[in-house]
C-alpha cells in the first residue's frame, strides 16, 4: 500500500497543477483512473468556471456513518529558490521532493489508497466513505468547492477529514480571514501646484496610523489569535503628480467566535470615525471572507484522531491552523471537520517542499483506521 501511495503521489506531483487549468484537470483524471482501476465508482464534475471536482465513494452496503475525505489538487506556484525541478517528483533517500508534496498531494494519495485498501475488505462492514477533491483552494475555493456546496449541500455526510498537512497532529480548526480594500479618493493635480489637487496619500497614511488593532481575545490552542495587517498600498502614476486615489489592502485574520460580518461593521465604523477634513472620500470593498472553524474537542471525530495519532507515535495534542483552508466551508455546511494530514505544515508553500515516504505510510494507517472507526465498522 505504501509503495502504491508513493507512486501515486509522484505521478500527481509531475502535473504542475497551479490553479484550475488543463494540468490540474489532467491530474484529477489521473487520480480518477487510479481509483477506477481499483473498481471504485468515481466521477468528475466539469464546471463552467473551469475548476472541476472529483467524487469517489465506497459503500459497505450497511447502515453507518458517512465519512467525507476532502482535499485539493491545485498547488501554489514554485518560486526560484528550488534545488531541483519542483515538478520532477524526485525520490531521494526516502523523501519525495516537489511542489504540492505536502500541500496536499500526499494527503490525496493517502486518501485514494485508503479507499482502495478498504473497498471490498471484509472489515469495512458499515457506512460509506467519500473522497472529494476540489481544484482552486489556493485561490479561495470560489470557483469550485464553495459553489458546489451551495448547489449540492453536504447533508449526506456525518463527519469530514480535510487532509491538509498537520504532521498527522489533529488540528481542530483554522482561522478565517477578511480581505478589504480601502479607497481614498482625492483629486489629481500637478505636484508643482499641490493646492489645486487633493492628495489622498497623507490621508491614507493617517488612517493606517490610527487603525485599531483587534482586541486580543482568547484563541483556541496555539493559535496566533486575531490579527490585522496592512498588506498592500497602491497610489500614484508619476512622481510629479498628485495622485487621484490611494488603495490600501488589509488582511484581517479571524478566530472562532468572530464573524466576518462583525469585523466588516467595525472597519466601516472606523472609516466613518476617521476625521477626513481634507476633501478625501473614503470607501471600502470586501474582497474575500473566509469563516473560522473549530471542531468540538469532545467529539468522536476529534478523539478518534487523537487516539490514532497517539498509537502511531506522532504528536497527538490538539492544535489549530493559523492559515485558512477548506475545513471552513465544510464546517459552514454543517459537517464537523477535522484537519489531519501527512507532512509538516511549515513545509507547505515553501521552497524545496518535500515529504518522507514514512509519513505517507503513517497516514495510510491512520486514515484506514479512522474510516473503519468512524463508519462504525470497528469499535
Ligand atoms: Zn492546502
Amino acid at each position: 500500500m505504501g509503495n502504491e501511495t508513493t507512486r501515486l503521489l509522484r505521478d500527481l506531483v509531475r502535473f504542475p497543477s497551479i490553479g484550475p487549468g488543463s494540468e490540474t484537470t489532467d491530474a484529477l483524471l489521473h487520480l480518477a483512473n487510479f481509483l477506477d482501476r481499483h473498481g471504485i465508482v468515481v466521477s468528475i464534475e466539469e464546471r463552467e468556471s473551469g475548476a472541476p471536482l472529483l467524487l469517489a465513494t465506497i459503500d459497505s452496503g450497511a447502515p453507518g456513518q458517512s465519512v467525507l475525505l476532502q482535499g485539493h489538487m491545485d498547488v501554489v506556484p514554485a518560486d526560484h529558490c528550488w534545488d531541483r525541478d519542483p515538478f520532477g517528483a524526485d525520490l531521494i533517500d526516502g523523501t519525495v521532493h516537489g511542489r504540492g508534496t505536502c500541500d496536499m498531494k500526499a494527503g490525496l494519495a493517502s486518501f485514494a489508497t485508503t479507499l482502495t485498501a478498504m473497498v471490498g475488505a471484509s472489515d469495512f462492514s458499515r457506512g460509506r466513505v467519500t473522497l472529494l477533491v476540489d481544484t482552486d483552494e489556493e485561490t479561495g475555493s470560489d470557483a469550485c468547492l464553495i459553489p458546489w456546496i451551495a448547489k449540492n449541500g453536504l447533508d449526506g455526510f456525518d463527519v469530514a477529514i480535510c487532509g491538509e498537512p498537520t504532521g498527522l497532529r489533529p488540528f481542530l480548526g483554522n482561522r478565517g480571514l477578511l480581505w478589504a480594500e480601502l479607497t481614498f479618493e482625492g483629486k489629481a493635480a500637478h505636484a508643482g501646484y499641490p493646492s489645486s489637487g487633493i492628495n489622498p496619500v497623507p490621508s491614507a497614511c493617517r488612517f493606517i496610523a490610527t487603525l485599531k488593532m483587534p482586541d486580543p481575545i482568547a484563541a483556541p490552542y496555539d493559535s496566533s489569535g486575531p490579527t490585522l495587517t496592512p498588506t498592500s498600498f497602491h497610489s500614484g502614476i508619476s512622481i510629479n503628480s498628485i495622485p487621484d486615489r490611494a488603495v490600501l489592502g488589509l488582511d484581517r485574520r479571524l478566530v472562532p467566535g468572530e464573524s466576518p460580518e462583525a469585523v466588516i461593521a467595525d472597519l466601516v465604523r472606523q472609516l466613518a470615525d476617521f476625521a477626513v477634513d481634507d476633501g478625501v472620500e473614503v470607501g471600502i470593498k470586501i474582497v474575500k471572507t473566509w469563516p473560522p472553524c473549530l471542531l468540538d474537542e469532545g467529539s468522536q471525530l476529534a478523539t478518534v484522531a487523537r487516539d490514532i495519532s497517539r498509537a502511531l507515535g506522532v504528536e497527538d495534542s490538539f492544535s489549530f491552523d493559523d492559515a485558512c483552508n477548506d475545513a471552513s466551508f465544510l464546517t459552514s455546511a454543517g459537517v464537523p471537520t477535522l484537519i489531519w494530514g501527512p507532512g509538516p505544515p511549515e513545509r507547505a508553500h515553501s521552497s524545496n517542499e518535500s515529504i518522507e515516504v514514512s509519513a505517507l505510510e503513517l497516514a495510510n494507517n491512520a486514515y484506514v483506521e479512522a474510516c473503519l472507526r468512524l463508519t462504525g465498522s470497528s469499535p
